[in-house]
């Protein structure tokens, strides 16, 4: 057999072996329980039918689809058992800490096992008596090589209660699908008292699932706003995408015990937060916004690091610059868009952007570079010190400074014809509009070089993207934010003029005055040797006890002024140091109001800032 036949065989051979899978295609079976809620378990029962595979080897997640870091899921599940297709208990073995594989089960297998979970946030599980909210990698047992058998998933009703489901999955009442894993999930689901509204846009509707502790007038108020935000970003790509199950689900668990999170998926998103409707009305509506932006950006324009999602592993992607800071930068650009906030707020939302590229981070590692960062940063917890605070920027601000000043710079260049706008529907219309032949995939994720490539199409100007591209992704550039916001009417200054800094120090005024964060080698404290954990005594011969004595001192100098430091590091020797104060380097974006805006500007504005029309 040469090799051109074997391999051909083997094309067949593996045709064959799909299609015979296809035909079989018994859905894995799974069973949600909850015999004790208040106590934060929950009964799984999963059925797996039609098994060829001698050892069937069954996982917990390590990962979870969006959130880029190992969570390691089989750390709650505990009292395992494995049933063959006789009904009889069968041994299982450990190949890892994730797994347990099972023999001799005769063609089929059940998994019977309890998790707990108590975090209400969109990657873990949490399970009370008020519901389960339930991010399916952190409740199914899943088995290798069965990654294309569809699922079915059977809500039990807790004793007493009448809960209802929301969820991406298909089908209704407490009886679920999905075709395939990469769909089981990605499709979280709220299992409790849930409160439900819906709107449509043209065909596309949506759905707001709200479990809360307010009233159903703010939940009506709330979802008016929504819907506003729904809008202005269908107007963005031009219209919304094809949502498998017939409509979006926003899942919203607004409870006094929640963790603050939004986390995105194909057809639904899940937002938590321990605040109220009532209480932080606009800070909830950015994360509707943040998360909702993702169902073209990330779900369906996705990175070709994250496509598929590997439940084994951690993916790694070096375009969450894009992926997800473009959609930190839509997020407050869609509120003011639809008028739900003002130019102020937004003033305010752009300087976090731009003072995140100001430090000396960038100069370590590019918005690329950050992006591989992902695993350890989002979520990912181990116990020793890091100096990322002086390394990393997160790519989440970082990305979003770089989409403003895409966005500005496409403007200028253009007088308004172009814009980030149009950047993003090309990218819709590359990557995200032709879709997956299978539900939950991506056929056509793209690389950094398409994303070069479709800004090159979108200016029309080659040597401009490769430009952008090299400076500001690939390397280490800030843009001049001053001059491109000044077009719009926005003004970017110091914040504090004449004001003289040591660095932007922290104490921890619990432990005498020790230094409670890394110095930056941009701070004048640098040069002096001082850093995290050391004891600052005296500061210009004058005991220091809290922020404000230091504080005190400052005000009394000018920028160049030099001041004596005495402190103590770890080896317990006071040392006398003499630092040089700088000028606070700290900027702020304000924007020019009524009268002051030329027309220009104010024409400018608008086409950036202002509501968009929807089809
Ligand atoms: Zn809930
Ligand atoms: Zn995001």
């Amino acid at each position: 057999m040469t090799s051109a036949t074997r391999r051909r065989f083997l094309i067949c051979a593996g045709f064959l072996a799909a299609a015979a899978s296809f035909r079989a295609a018994e859905p894995i079976r799974y069973r949600f329980i909850f015999p004790e809620p208040q106590h934060r378990w929950m009964q799984v029962e999963a059925m797996f039918s039609d098994v060829a595979q001698p050892t069937l080897e069954l996982r917990m997640s390590r990962s979870s689809p969006g959130r880029y870091s190992l969570h390691d899921f089989a750390k709650n599940v505990y009292d395992v058992h494995a049933f063959g297709a006789d009904g009889q208990e069968r041994p299982t073995t450990r190949p890892d800490p994730y797994g347990w594989n099972v023999t001799g089960h005769g063609g089929a297998v059940t998994m019977k096992y309890k998790i707990y979970g108590d975090r209400v946030d969109g990657t873990y599980l949490a399970i009370d008596s008020t519901h389960a909210h339930i991010n399916m990698p952190a409740a199914v047992m899943w088995a290798h090589g069965l990654e294309d058998r569809p699922a079915a998933v059977t809500f039990a009703q807790p004793d007493g209660m009448r809960w209802q489901v929301a969820t991406q999955l298909h089908g209704e009442g407490l009886e679920f699908t999905a075709p395939n894993l990469q769909y089981l999930m990605d499709s979280p689901a709220e299992f409790g008292p849930i409160a439900m509204r819906q709107f449509s846009i043209g065909a596309s509707r949506f759905r707001f699932a709200l479990h809360h502790t307010g009233t159903d007038a703010e939940l009506d108020g709330f979802v008016r706003d929504v819907e506003k935000i729904v809008r202005q970003e269908g107007a963005v790509f031009g219209g919304y995408p094809a949502y498998e199950p017939g409509s979006y689900t926003f899942l919203a668990d607004y409870l006094p015990y929640a963790d603050g999170d939004g986390m995105e998926h194909r057809n639904s998103t899940v937002m938590t937060s321990a605040a109220t409707i009532g209480g932080a009305r606009t800070n909830l509506l950015e994360t509707v916004a943040h998360e909702f932006f993702h169902c073209w950006n990330v779900e369906r324009i996705r990175p070709k690091g994250l496509e598929p999602f590997d439940f084994d592993r951690a993916n790694l992607s070096s375009e969450l610059w894009l992926a997800e800071g473009f959609t930190q930068y839509y997020g407050p650009l869609m509120l003011q868009r639809a008028q739900l906030v003002g130019a102020a707020e937004t003033a305010r939302s752009l300087t976090g952007l731009i003072e995140s590229v100001q430090g000396p981070a960038r100069l370590v590692r590019s918005a690329e570079d950050v992006s591989r960062m992902a695993s350890f940063i989002d979520g990912g917890r181990t116990v020793d010190r890091t100096n990322w605070s002086i390394t990393v920027i997160s790519y989440y601000p970082f990305g979003g400074a770089i989409a403003l000043a895409l966005d500005l710079t496409l403007r200028d260049r253009t007088d308004g014809r172009v814009s980030l706008d149009d950047y993003m529907r090309a990218m819709w219309r590359s990557f995200g509009k032709p879709g997956g032949a299978r539900e939950g995939y991506v056929d056509r994720p793209y690389t950094i070089d398409d994303a070069e490539a479709t800004l090159a199409a979108v200016s029309e100007d080659r040597a401009f993207a490769r430009d952008f591209f090299a400076r500001f992704v690939r390397g280490h550039d800030a843009a001049d934010y001053a001059r491109l916001l000044a077009r719009s009417g926005f003004s970017l200054r110091q914040r504090s003029p004449g004001r003289a800094w040591l660095g932007d120090v922290r104490l921890d005024t619990r432990r005498g005055m020790r230094v409670a964060n890394l110095v930056a080698p941009t701070w004048p404290l640098y040069a002096s040797g001082i850093d995290q954990d050391d004891e600052l005594r005296q500061v210009d011969g004058q005991r220091i006890t809290s922020d404000a004595d230091l504080m005190a001192v400052l005000q009394r100098h000018r920028p160049g002024d030099a001041i004596s430091i005495v402190y103590v590091n770890r080896t317990g020797t006071p040392r006398t140091v003499t630092v040089t104060l700088a000028e606070d380097p700290h900027v702020e974006v304000v924007p020019l109001e009524g009268g002051k805006l030329t027309e220009a500007q104010r024409l400018f504005r608008e086409q950036w800032l202002g509501p968009k029309e929807v089809r």
